[in-house]
């Protein structure tokens, strides 16, 4: 790393020019030793070193990265920012400094678990409101649709339909249903009814259905009080996550209606995926840093910082996931980053059936997943698929985010990929510092994070006032 060449490149006409170098630029096209030129806010080129443009390239101007990676920015277009109505579990400005801090550059809220949920047009734009300050990094929202609020009456399928298109239609990204109970009763499971009537409007949009997939059996009674995570964790059975999995299978089959399934824990679910992608259904799989890092072996049996829901499983079913990823069965990486104050988890009494279910990685999952994906030679291209192209693609983003290539913003990680450091949740821009990576040893650190040719982040600080813009969604979807 070069450190005495970062002065600002020089302008041409209005537009701030700059040129970022590095023998490890990950580009759509492979790994290229050169330059990123950037104008402005997007990148205007990509110089190969042996090219004779790149010998001409002024030095002075030029930020040397040296071996460093240069990333397209992590989109994660899975965050429980909770704001507004709940900003003491997390909130935008900490959230997204964190995502800044940790190579993201594009982040999308799930519609819970603020408050109100996000269901309509109106809770949109009141969340929206609810920014005194621009984000940190770019950032969008989801929908939400539920089931019947305890109550209430049973809105009609037309009505449903009306609800969903005009969330669309306001600019959410995708549109998310839990098969099972969120934790909340505000944000209630849905039905068949309802998600026959959810899934026509997205289909003619072109925007993907986001499903939480756990389907819990009707007859299934929470436990009072469980003080191992292994007790717990056999209280959802894999069976629930391949079931529901089955079912959407079936309803993206009869609808058309794309469908993303987040967090996917259970790697014997994915032979069915494989099975719906080749017969060409609109089906797409995310998981998640910590299904990719911890293993049931290694979890202690006393600690509810690991509860989250589906469940951890084991080492053998990790590595199928690490597989999964590889052949392309896994599309996208989210971090599914759900924080609570610490008091929710219990850490006194250890009670996992009190305990909050989510995990706090945001900041972490960049890291993380490249730390894990060195250590079984997983290919850094595909890495960056997985976390930027892959995600705007399903997010109808890829347009100008997620890749590193002319035309696209430059979103632009700066990876030092040799680093050796190890997590203090202190030391995290989360709200609460509360995390299972806690005394974790990482190789890999972000060194810099650009957001549209502006430094947000640099060696361990935020550099800039925050100007992040509110995303819509801007295409239907491609194939992913
Ligand atoms: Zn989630």
């Amino acid at each position: 790393m070069n450190n005495a060449n970062t002065k600002e490149a020089a302008s041409h006409g209005a537009l701030i020019r700059k040129v970022l170098r590095s023998s490890r630029i990950v580009t759509p096209n492979g790994i290229v030793d050169g330059a990123i030129e950037v104008k402005g806010e997007i990148i205007t080129g990509i110089i190969d070193s042996t090219d004779a443009q790149f010998a001409s390239l002024d030095r002075e101007s030029m930020i040397d990265y040296g071996d460093f990676c240069l990333l397209p920015g992590v989109i994660d277009g899975h965050v429980h920012v909770n704001q507004p109505g709940r900003t003491e579990w997390e909130g935008g400005k900490t959230a997204t400094a964190a995502a800044a801090a940790g190579g993201i550059t594009t982040l999308v809220d799930m519609p819970l678990n603020s408050s109100p949920v996000t269901i309509d047009v109106a809770s949109l734009q009141e969340k929206q409101s609810s920014y005194d300050h621009a984000p940190y990094v770019d950032m969008g929202f989801h929908g939400g649709a539920i089931g019947t609020l305890l109550g209430t009456n049973p809105l009609s399928q037309s009505e449903i339909a009306i609800q969903v298109e005009a969330l669309v239609d306001a600019g959410v990204l995708g549109v998310k249903v839990f098969l099972c109970d969120s934790g909340l009763d505000e944000f209630p499971a849905i039905t068949e009814r309802e998600l026959r009537a959810v899934m026509p409007p997205l289909a003619a949009r072109g925007v993907p259905l986001w499903v939480h997939a756990e389907l819990v059996p009707l007859d299934w009674v929470s436990p009072k009080s469980i003080h191992q995570y292994r007790q717990w964790s056999s209280t959802r059975s894999k069976m629930i996550e391949l079931d529901a999995i089955e079912w959407m299978i079936k309803l993206c089959r009869e609808t058309g209606c794309a469908v993303h399934i987040v967090h996917l824990a259970n790697a014997e679910a994915l032979s069915r995926i494989h099975h719906a992608k080749i017969e060409g259904l609109p089906i797409t799989i995310e998981t998640c840093p910590h299904y990719l890092y911890f293993c049931d072996e290694h979890i202690p049996d006393d600690d509810p910082r690991y509860k989250c829901c589906p469940p951890i499983r084991e080492l053998s079913n990790r590595e199928l996931l690490w597989q999964g990823l590889e052949l392309g069965e896994i599309d996208t990486l989210g971090s599914d980053h759900s924080p609570c104050p610490p008091e929710m988890k219990f850490l006194d009494t250890k009670d996992f059936a009190a305990a909050w279910g989510g995990i706090s990685s945001l900041q972490l999952m960049l890291p993380v997943i490249w730390h894990s994906a060195m250590l079984r030679d997983f290919g850094i291209s595909r890495l960056a698929e997985c976390m930027a192209s892959a995600p705007a693609k399903v997010l109808g983003l890829s347009g100008s985010k997620g890749r590193i290539a002319p035309g696209m913003d430059a979103d632009i990680v700066a990876f030092d990929p040799d680093a050796t450091w190890i997590v203090k949740g202190e030391q995290l821009y989360h709200r609460h510092k509360v995390t299972p990576y806690e005394g974790v040893e990482l190789r890999g650190k972000v060194f810099e994070t650009w957001l549209r040719g502006k430094s947000v982040f640099r060696d361990g600080s935020l550099t800039e006032k925050p100007f992040g813009n509110f995303l819509r969604r801007s295409g239907k979807l491609d194939d992913v």
